[in-house]
């Protein structure tokens, strides 16, 4: 535990802004990073102060407890714990030190301690499912090549027997330094392309890069309630990444297919079902199919008319979290008769000539507005 003051350690002004407190952090954090000062226990301290420093001032909430209370406002909040060793803080800093802030200064991807790779590469896949699978959500198996880990290697990529050296120009580094006038400038070592290792002895199968193409079978798990068009993820199923890089993701994009007797309307389903006009009169019941191919029976009450919506409750589709679940909408059509014989026409006309008036109120509000339009 130390009780020096962080602004000081890093060498900012007490109102230094984050971007400033991360710039200074990454300087000295290059300056005395252990892997460039081996055995010198001043850089090795002065390395884990300027982290603990940085822990606590880049994290808004701790930094204004500092700010009022000193290190005595930071105790028991995890604040200043302090680092057994570097390793800590590689962990506690694994975003800076895996990512952004060496990425910029060495302009690859190198990884810290060295040995690290180009993560692998994000694959992408369509996967058609049935309208019905939506309900039950479904596991699809999609075979795909990609590069895999080579298996001769190990994804090494030395020959077996042999291992990767550490880069003698570079000293395992991955990076090099020179004068550029009055700057020293950092560059991705030539020699080992900031890998920091070097191959004496490819691998025969994988010429060394560790990557090898590979016919994989994949499992996706299709959650209930997808929507068409909706994009996976899953995770660490791209390419595998160079050396211990970590691998892509696989995205896929699930297509619904369209289905011959259902529509989808958010969680409803809609199906269209025609009638007779005398059912439609008369009122009836009809068999309503269902997605997961039931039988369902609905009555259609008397004087439905066309287009009117009557609803089978439940049988829609489910939300993804499995709460609810839409409904079956039966759209009414009540289709005219066609191609009657003499004996259904003679049925009609005198069914029609029966008419009263009641039994016909469209018909009868429809003329009633006419008549006032002529005057
Ligand atoms: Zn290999
Ligand atoms: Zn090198």
């Amino acid at each position: 535990m130390i009780s020096e003051d962080y602004y000081t350690v890093l060498g900012v002004e007490r109102n230094a802004s984050e971007g400033d407190i991360k710039k200074a952090y990454r300087q000295k954090a290059i300056k005395y990073h252990p892997d460039k000062n081996p055995d010198n226990k001043e850089a090795e301290s002065m390395f884990k102060k300027a982290a603990e420093a940085y822990s606590v001032l880049s994290d808004p909430d701790k930094r204004q407890r500092y700010d009022q209370f000193g290190h005595d406002g930071l105790r028991g909040v995890g604040g200043a714990g302090g680092f057994s060793g570097t390793e800590d803080i590689f962990d506690a800093f694994g975003d800076i030190f895996g990512g952004s802030i060496f990425e910029n200064f060495f302009g690859g991807s190198k990884r810290r301690g060295g040995g690290g790779g180009r993560p692998g590469k994000n694959l992408r896949c369509d996967v058609v499912v049935e309208l019905a699978d939506v309900v039950t959500g479904i596991e699809k198996t999609i075979e795909i090549t990609k590069k895999e880990k080579c298996s001769d290697c190990k994804g090494s990529g030395a020959q077996d027997g042999t291992s990767p050296v550490s880069c003698p120009y570079c000293k395992g580094m991955g990076e090099v330094q020179h004068s550029q006038g009055f700057f020293m400038v950092r560059s991705a070592c030539p020699k080992c392309r900031g890998k920091g290792k070097l191959i004496e002895t490819p691998c025969r199968k994988c010429r060394g890069s560790g990557q090898y193409p590979k016919k994989s079978t994949i499992t996706i798990k299709i959650p209930r309630g997808v929507e068409d068009s909706t994009r996976l993820r899953v995770t660490g199923q791209g390419e595998c990444g160079e050396n211990s890089a970590p691998s892509g993701d696989l995205y896929c994009d699930i297509h619904v297919k369209q289905h011959t007797l259902f529509e989808r309307s958010g969680f409803d389903i809609v199906c269209a079902i025609p009638i007779s006009f005398p059912q439609a009169a008369l009122g009836c019941e009809v068999e309503v199919p269902t997605l997961l191919k039931e039988k369902k029976t609905l009555k259609v009450p008397k004087g439905t008319q066309n287009g009117d919506v009557l609803s089978v409750k439940g049988e829609g589709l489910p939300d993804t979290y499995g709460y609810s679940r839409g409904n079956l909408l039966v759209h009414i059509i009540v289709e005219t008769p066609v191609k009657l014989s003499a004996k259904q026409e003679e049925l009609l006309r005198e069914f029609d000539d029966l008419k009263h008036k009641n039994s016909n109120p469209k018909q009868k509000n429809f003329f009633a507005k006419l008549k006032g339009y002529f005057g």
